[in-house]
């Protein structure tokens, strides 16, 4: 449904809320390999997670929202810390 509607791929919706002017869903990336979005690879120990809201085009007059939350890695290969890679949000990296 959210790949058809929305074009996302690779996550699936957890729960789907209808508000009176709002439709969130929840999704959870499937549970294949994270990657680095610096050097693409494989080798991420995740850590924490953070919550992100992600807007989406209104369906008719109610608003819809995306509820993700993104694991955080440390990356073995080039060790930088970063989300995951999303492909619908830009990633936040931390050189350390
Ligand atoms: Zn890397």
């Amino acid at each position: 449904m959210l790949y058809r509607a929305f074009g996302i791929s690779g996550y699936h919706c957890v729960r789907t809320e209808y508000l009176e002017d709002m439709v969130v869903f929840r999704i959870e990336q499937k549970r294949d390999t994270p990657r680095c979005p610096v050097c693409g690879s494989a080798w991420v120990t995740a850590h924490c997670c953070e919550d992100r809201w992600f807007r989406l085009v209104p369906v008719g007059r109610k608003l819809v929202r995306l509820f993700f939350r993104i694991p955080r890695g440390e990356c073995g290969q080039c060790h930088v810390t970063c989300q995951v890679h999303v492909p619908f949000a830009e990633p936040l990296c931390a050189a350390e």
